[in-house]
């Protein structure tokens, strides 16, 4: 029997197939919010440490982590840029991340950042970092180890200048700075998720490098080499030194070679970060490309 037909009856449509529904932003004024509250203890290593997460600020950090594959855990962009398409996109990404995304007011994103003229779009990432056993040596270039880097401004202009030369690792060699602290991943400019991060200490260091026969070549004021005329071979390891006191005595007799940059004029030394971009584009200088 066929059904009758009611007046109103429609023919039959199959159900749309619609976008998954996207649970609007909550707007947060107040500075007591949890989630607030929770973002604003990232400044702290030890919470840092304790939630295995980070803070990247600005919409471009943002977008550079998350095209990377690092995991968002929250995303907070400032009420002004809510209607930019650019701050659109990345609540977009954050909800289908399952990120927890909120707007807030610039009170609560000067809060947030502790700064006066504060990014407006924030992210809370997981940290990550690489090991040396899954380090394939096969696969590498130059690999810049850092032995006890302290100062976190140094740290992030390391990554961001090992990004640049296509080095092809940061090792972080014994007590070092976070690398994933506010100020440190700022320096980087990104660079943080381009970069794969190793924390190990010294004997492991050299322990790799002698399986795998790849020279280690420490920068040292007492280098009896010239940085421009230093064996360089790839894939190698090139070790930089503590701000203070250099790379220590076991570190630099355990090295293939000592390179120096030469210096004029007063200074004893030069920057941790620009004595790193000096020696290692000329270690990678065969292979860079315009
Ligand atoms: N007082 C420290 C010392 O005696 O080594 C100075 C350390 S320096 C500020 C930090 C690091 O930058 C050094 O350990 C070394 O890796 C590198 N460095 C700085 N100037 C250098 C130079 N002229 N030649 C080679 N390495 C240099």
């Amino acid at each position: 029997m066929t059904r009758r037909r009611s007046p109103t009856d429609a023919p039959y449509r199959p159900p749309e197939r619609r976008a998954p529904v996207v649970t609007a932003p909550t707007v947060v004024t107040s500075l007591t919010n949890p989630l607030v509250k929770d973002i604003r203890a990232l400044a702290l290593k030890k919470e840092r440490e304790r939630t295995g997460l980070f803070v990247a600020e600005g919409l471009k950090l943002v977008m550079d982590a998350l095209e990377a594959g690092w995991r968002l855990t929250a995303l907070v962009y400032g009420t002004k840029v809510a209607a930019h398409p650019a701050t659109r996109q990345a609540v977009a990404a954050g909800l289908s991340a399952g990120a927890r995304v909120i707007e807030v007011t610039d009170e609560v994103l000067e809060k947030i950042s502790r700064r006066d003229n504060p990014q407006t779009v924030i992210g809370v990432f997981e940290q990550r970092y690489a090991t040396l056993a899954a380090l394939d040596p096969r696969s590498q270039t130059t690999i810049v180890a850092l032995e006890g880097v302290k100062d976190p401004g140094n740290l992030g202009t390391v990554i961001r200048t090992a990004d640049a030369a296509g080095a092809s690792a940061v090792l972080l060699v014994g007590d070092t700075t976070d690398p994933f602290g506010v100020e440190a991943v700022r320096a980087t400019m990104g660079s943080i998720f381009a970069v794969p991060m190793i924390r190990t200490g010294l004997d492991e260091l050299f322990a790799y490098a002698k399986t795998h026969r790849l020279p280690v070549i420490g920068t040292h004021l007492k280098g009896a080499v010239d940085h421009r005329a230093a064996p360089w071979r790839e894939p190698g390891i090139l070790l930089m030194g503590n701000e203070k006191a250099g790379l220590p005595d076991d570190a630099a007799r355990r090295c293939d070679a000592l390179v120096k940059i030469a210096m004029n004029g007063q200074a004893d030394s030069l920057n941790l970060s620009i004595a790193t971009a000096i020696v290692l584009f000329e270690a990678r200088r065969a292979h860079l490309k315009l």
